[in-house]
């Protein structure tokens, strides 16, 4: 099936010349046929990867009560988006629906719309949130334009992302090529550049080495227009929360992954969770663009804490047999240590122009 892909982009390449990392990304994970998301289980111990509400309940269960004061704090419409993209297995949206029951008013008002690309995880979407009644769409612009509170979790550094790779001559586009010769992708320049290089910060510009490469996500910077210009317009919040940088920075961070190991970005495309650390600068900078308010970054440790995640787990040990006790410690501790997700992942919210910051930001 990997087989397939690869030869369908050798193909591509032959017949369009070499593609942009952008499009190997989007063909990797989202192909209809062979894509990552169309046809793998990336999450959990047995999949590739595991996101923070695979590990506990705890982490969409706070969310949710973030949520609901959110909500409060905007007045308590009678009618909220609860906007989830790209909710993967959808533990996270059941886990917040779960603890939102805690303020009836709120839980009332929800209606749930879910952004989701890949029809397999849509079913299985389907399968968690049984019971609830759930809206999917394609984009951010398909969303009814009412008061609406976002959460993406690792949903921005599955975006595609386009690489700008120094040279003695300036700056040109890093593209994946085709080796007839050794039967393998490998990678090549683009002529001299480009309408890229014009979004590079002037520091990094200035500072930047031959060699050096600046990556840039033309589709998170899409969603995030959109997503502030929806809040701005019609009021709500967006949390977005993923492993990234809080300050632009130089360096090639495409990722693969599968089994829980690091493998090669060409290794087998469609078999691996492809990836890029999420720009929280550069998302800074458009929401205020499109006339919204940002707050944080701040690290999950800290965004945790700051809702209380130890009281919880405390709470929730306290009438638990040892054995679950630990679990919740690990748990606890996988999402908070500075040496697991603590201070990696980071969080950031978008809200309108004359809204407070929202609670742990
Ligand atoms: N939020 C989940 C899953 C993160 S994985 C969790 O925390 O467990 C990324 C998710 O985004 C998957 O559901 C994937 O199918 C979806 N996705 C990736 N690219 C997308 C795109 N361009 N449009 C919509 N959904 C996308």
């Amino acid at each position: 099936m990997t087989e397939n892909l690869t030869s369908t982009l050798r193909q591509r390449i032959a017949s369009d010349g070499p593609l942009s990392v952008a499009d190997y990304m989007q063909a990797a994970l989202l192909d209809p046929d062979h894509g990552y998301y169309s046809t793998q289980e990336p999450f959990g111990v047995d999949g590739d990867f595991i996101t923070a509400p695979e590990i506990s309940q705890m982490f969409g269960e706070l969310i949710g009560l973030w949520a609901a004061v959110v909500w409060q704090g905007l007045g308590s419409p009678e009618t909220i988006a609860l906007v989830e993209l790209g909710p993967g297995r959808g533990s996270l949206m059941s886990d917040v629906l779960r603890a939102s029951r805690a303020v009836p008013d709120f839980s009332s008002a929800i209606e749930v719309h879910v952004i989701e690309a890949s029809p397999r995880l849509r079913q299985i979407q389907r399968e968690t949130l049984v019971g609830h009644d759930i809206t999917w769409h394609d984009d951010i612009e398909g969303i009814p334009g009412v008061p609406s509170i976002t959460i993406a979790n690792e949903f921005l550094d599955a975006l595609p992302i386009r690489q700008i790779i120094r040279a003695e001559d300036g700056w040109h586009e890093r593209l994946v090529d085709w080796s007839g010769e050794h039967e393998r992708f490998e990678w090549s320049q683009g002529d001299a550049l480009t309408d890229l290089a014009r979004h590079l910060p002037l520091p990094l510009a200035e500072k930047a080495k031959v060699g050096d490469i600046w990556e840039i996500s033309t589709t998170a910077r899409h969603a995030v227009t959109a997503l502030s210009k929806r809040i701005s317009l019609a009021g709500g919040a967006a949390l977005i929360i993923d492993y990234g940088y809080a300050v632009s920075s130089l360096g090639d961070t495409l990722q693969a992954v599968r089994n829980h190991s690091s493998v090669s970005v060409f290794d087998a495309p469609g078999s691996a969770d492809l990836t890029a650390h999420v720009d929280f600068a550069a998302c800074a900078e458009i929401a205020a663009a499109a006339g919204a308010l940002t707050h944080g970054p701040t690290t999950q440790r800290a965004f945790l804490r700051g809702l209380g995640i130890e009281l919880r787990a405390a709470r929730l040990a306290a009438a638990m047999k040892e054995k679950q006790r630990l679990e919740i410690e690990s748990a606890l501790a996988r999402l908070i240590d500075p040496s697991e997700m603590g201070t990696l992942f980071k969080v950031m919210a978008i809200t309108a122009p004359n809204s407070g910051a929202p609670p742990g930001l």
